[in-house]
């Protein structure tokens, strides 16, 4: 994707301004993050700039407040955390305008190596429609700016597109880096055989994922509910399974094109049903495994079949890339979890380079355990997909060029 981006690597931070775009979109309950990965996740860029004598200006969106001051999305918590991680004061520069007289005042007061964390970026309205006035204000405080959010790399916003285009330096972080390493590799130069995994609920949310990975993999893997539109799309009684009924032709097209181009496209030969959806999710439920082509009219399928479950895996083995979005069946079931488990099994016992598209079925398999077995797993779901789509994303192309 020629993807040559400037990183902190290639700047003299000594003195300057840095403002530092991070993904610290956490978890929270009653208050408490519940999850710190994606605090971690940005350490190795913050202490680069803190090591590099930076004014270090952390700034972030948490959840959706859509354009007002929620007390309860306030990252207040989490400075408090990247202090305890950090080894090293994070101050909070509270401030209902984000870039108002506090943080100004709070980013004037600062010393070489010492780092500050802005307010909620979308406590301002215009954060999501990239809008000038608060790309203006987040470019006035810095000198350089550093995105390393690539959770957000996807969308056009003013912490992260508005700010690259007014700052003088924008560049990327180590986080982003790595993502831009692996999934932009993985997909355009990728080490053969490369098995390309997709599974979750729906094909429409998917369509041109399916459609650019089978131009440039091996064998595409189809599994969870989006499978069963495929099904049908070969004439199979689906019963009561999830299906994209709208999507049947565009699944035909998909089979049509495998076949033209060369391609393995894996469907599942047979599956796991119950009579109905686990309520709650992961209550107790009746399974029976059949033929894919055998399924009751009254039943639905939720998880791929054992006999699904050794051919995917097998198809694994053999690959040098695999890359895996979408669980394959409702995982947050254990009775239903065991195809997902079976291929998160096999991507943790190969040797190929695996990577992990993010979202749900970077959540299995952080749940199961296999997490460290895996190469890359990606921190940004909706950015990785636009990845593995082939579409540029506008984060990334705001940061300059080597
Ligand atoms: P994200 O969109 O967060 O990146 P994802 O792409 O990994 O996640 P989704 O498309 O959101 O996956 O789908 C995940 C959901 O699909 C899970 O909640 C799972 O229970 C559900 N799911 C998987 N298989 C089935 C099935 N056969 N029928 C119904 N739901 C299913």
């Amino acid at each position: 994707m020629g993807l040559n981006k400037k990183s902190v690597d290639d700047i003299n931070v000594n003195g300057k301004r840095v403002l530092c775009r991070c993904d610290f979109n956490v978890p929270l309950k009653e208050g408490q993050i519940t999850d710190i990965n994606r605090l971690t996740a940005a350490l190795p860029t913050i202490k680069k700039l803190i090591a590099d004598g930076g004014k270090v200006i952390l700034c972030s969106h948490l959840g959706k407040p859509k354009g007002e001051v929620k007390p309860e999305l306030s990252l207040a918590p989490v400075a408090v955390k990247l202090t305890e991680l950090l080894g090293q004061e994070v101050k909070f520069a509270a401030d209902p305008e984000v870039v108002g007289a506090n943080a100004r005042a709070a980013v004037a007061a600062m010393k070489d190596g010492e780092v500050i964390l802005l307010e909620n970026t979308r406590f301002r309205a215009e954060e999501t429609k990239n809008g000038e006035a608060f790309s203006q204000d987040l470019a006035s405080i810095c000198d350089i700016f550093v995105n390393d959010a690539f959770g957000t790399a996807h969308r056009a916003h003013c912490s992260n597109v508005g700010v690259a285009a007014l700052a003088d330096t924008a560049v990327v972080g180590y986080l982003m880096q790595k993502e831009i390493d692996f999934l932009g590799n993985a997909v355009e130069t990728p080490v053969r055989p490369f098995v390309a995994i997709l599974g979750g609920a729906k094909v429409a949310d998917k369509l041109n994922v399916i459609s650019n990975l089978l131009d440039k993999c091996d064998t595409l893997i189809i599994g969870g509910g989006m499978a069963y539109t495929f099904l049908k799309a070969k004439g199979y009684e689906i019963g009561t399974s999830l299906v994209d009924n709208e999507k049947v032709d565009y699944c035909r097209e998909m089979m049509e094109k495998a076949e033209k181009l060369g391609k393995k496209l894996l469907l599942p030969v047979d599956s796991t049903i119950t009579k109905s959806f686990p309520s709650p999710i992961d209550g107790p439920v009746d399974i029976t495994v059949v033929k894919a082509d055998a399924i009751p009219a009254d039943m639905m399928g939720l998880d791929i079949g054992t006999e699904t479950a050794t051919m995917y895996a097998d198809a694994v083995k053999a690959a040098k890339t695999v890359v895996w979005n979408g669980p394959m069946g409702v995982f947050e079931n254990p009775v239903l979890a065991k195809g997902t488990i079976a291929v998160a099994e096999s991507l943790a016992e190969t040797d190929a380079t695996t990577i992990i598209g993010g979202g749900d079925s970077a959540a299995a398999v952080n749940q199961l355990g296999f997490g460290p077995k895996m190469t890359h797993i990606s921190t940004g779901g909706g950015a990785s997909l636009e990845f593995l789509e082939g579409k540029e994303l506008p984060g990334v192309v705001a940061a300059n060029d080597k």
